[in-house]
């Protein structure tokens, strides 16, 4: 097998424990080759048996990221496109699951000829032939191992970038092993062993790392650096320092410093321009020298685990970073808002001390009382509102019922009998990605009946809308079954709804704003997912704008 196209392939593993930030180091290993003049892509390879994340909990698995094309991915995805300009599709998430259904499906048809098919090669060959496909058009392409080595499940993944540098040829290939370095304070000293052991556990599957990334809560003296390179058989700048950072976006800057783009382009042989990271200097400033504070609530299910709203809670901070200003989270419980209790009341006065308040997406009945109240709120204090998704939904269900004098109006997904089913579910729908009409039911699969991905969406002018994008034509990802029903848009309207942005034939509803409302604005889509630390969201910039004018025209100084 040859590298026709000359692409340089980087592969990054993990290792002693999980969440050492090894999707931001790939993500910022990007950032830095961008930097540089090149094109890269970055994929992830997931160890798990799911085809793809879309059906898992989220308190188990973080965020679902959605791409332009509808894919349900790992929420990595949504840190490489933020650091990077790489566009991400189905091609750039892989897991076990969907690699060995690729391969049965083959078995099926009979295009193995008989042979016993095995996990090498045919397994190893079908995830080769995915990192391969990947890298075409792309100088490198970085490709992200999930899990732990040592773990059982990534054996695979990890023979076949084993193969891979004999494959393509040794200048081709750069290994990154991300590891810990603990700081054990009772010794007041820093640990290497775990690095050790890591690294021999590569070693034994036939992978030497050409380069350590140390995860470390404190600078690593070049004795330690020394240490790590004679044991772990890597030259001594090859150890580099992954300290603990303020924010996630200096670790690119980190990195640099550290000498580790300079490292990459030597292993893998390419020229380059010395890089251009002003950008990301003055971005860091700016996160760093805010010149205000503002504080957002966020009403939602899953507020105990941040990382299940990590695009969302990114986009809100580069919308506070259009805006010059610190965004603090508040997390309420949407179902400890429910009750008559003075618990509760004590969680509304929260909601009065906030400066904006924001209800995301998501699925399942649990909560979604306690989020109508919520939005409630948000619309008879005047207070900034933006509906996400479902947050869109508890809004129209909100004014229908308490505006719109529609008593127990709902969405079907909640109580399939309600008198007034504001949101529904689309029985027949025509999916333009699959070409086809998906006909659903409510007993459907959870699986493959979503709207997924991409869709444009026209903006009515003179809304909030309009006015953030400065544009007339959009396009958003959606992730959601359920849709606005038609049947009560006008009567909606004339109570002083307002449907800002709509499919280009004007059947879908996708953006609904109030009248005589400062700022209350709910979509349909999920804009989180294309918001970027340089250019933030433009209806999380407005939504962040809107919240520090509600602060001072409240005149609340917020400590
Ligand atoms: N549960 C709602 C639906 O399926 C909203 C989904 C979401 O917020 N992503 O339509």
């Amino acid at each position: 097998m040859t590298n026709r196209t000359h692409t340089k392939f980087i592969f990054i593993t993990g290792g002693v424990l999980s969440s050492l930030g090894k999707g931001l180091a790939a993500a910022s290993i990007g950032a830095l080759l961008e930097s540089r003049g090149l094109r890269i892509t970055l994929q992830k390879l997931d160890p798990y048996i799911n085809v793809d994340p879309g059906t898992m909990n989220p308190f188990q698995h973080g965020e679902v990221f959605v791409t332009d094309d509808g894919a349900e991915t790992d929420l990595d995805l949504g840190h490489y496109e933020r650091y990077t300009n790489a566009r991400l599709t189905q091609l750039n998430n892989f897991t076990s699951g969907r690699i060995y259904h690729s391969v049965i499906t083959k078995e099926r048809r009979g295009d193995y000829l008989g042979k016993t098919v095995q996990v090498i090669p045919h397994v190893t060959d079908e995830i080769k032939h995915w990192i391969r496909e990947v890298g075409t058009d792309v100088d490198v392409a970085i490709i992200e191992i999930g899990g732990t080595v040592g773990d059982i499940e990534s054996l695979p993944f990890l023979e076949a970038i084993r193969q891979f540098r004999a494959d393509v040829g040794k200048n081709n290939v750069c290994y990154i092993h991300l590891t810990l370095v603990p700081y054990i304070k009772t010794s007041g000293e820093l640990k290497t062993k775990p690095t050790q052991h890591s690294v021999k556990e590569l070693r034994s599957i036939g992978i030497q790392p050409d380069i350590l990334l140390c995860r470390t809560e404190r600078d690593l003296s070049e004795e330690i650096k020394g240490k790590i390179a004679l044991f772990c058989n890597v030259p001594k700048d090859a150890v580099i320092t992954a300290v603990d950072v303020e924010s996630i976006y200096e670790v690119p800057l980190r990195f640099h410093d550290e000498g580790l783009d300079d490292r990459i382009v030597e292993v893998l042989n390419i020229w380059t321009r010395s890089p251009h990271l002003d950008q990301w200097r003055d971005l860091v400033h700016r996160i760093r020298h805010p010149e205000c504070t503002v504080t957002i609530c966020i009403v939602g299910k899953y507020i105990d685990l941040k990382e299940s709203y990590k695009s969302l809670n990114e986009a809100l901070a580069h919308g506070g970073i259009a805006n010059n200003a610190r965004v603090i989270l508040e997390f309420v419980d949407s179902e400890d808002l429910e009750q008559d209790t003075p618990a509760a009341q004590q969680l509304f006065e929260r909601l009065t001390v906030c400066d904006g308040i924001l209800v995301p997406g998501g699925f399942g009945a649990r909560g979604v009382e306690g989020k109508i109240r919520a939005v409630r709120f948000a619309r008879e204090h005047k207070a900034p509102f933006f509906g996400i998704c479902l947050g869109m939904q508890m809004a129209v269900i909100e004014f229908a019922r308490h505006v719109g004098e529609m008593p127990h109006a709902n969405s079907t997904e909640f109580n399939p009998s309600t008198p007034y089913p504001v949101i529904y579910l689309m029985t027949e729908w025509f999916n333009p990605q699959r070409n086809m009409t998906i006909v659903r039911t409510q007993q459907s699969d959870k699986g493959g009946t979503m709207r997924l991905g991409a869709y444009p969406c026209v903006l009515q002018e003179g809304s909030r809308a309009a006015e953030a994008y400065q544009t007339r034509e959009i396009s958003e990802r959606h992730r959601h079954r359920y849709e606005f029903n038609n049947d009560f848009r006008d009567r909606l309207e004339a109570c002083g709804m307002r449907f800002t942005g709509l499919s280009r034939d004007g059947q879908l509803v996708e953006i609904i704003e109030l009248e005589d409302h400062p700022w209350f604005l709910g979509c349909q889509f999920h804009p989180e997912f294309k918001s970027r630390p340089m250019s933030a969201h433009p209806l999380f910039r407005a939504f962040i704008h809107a919240a520090l004018q509600f602060q001072q025209n409240s005149k609340r100084v917020v400590a």
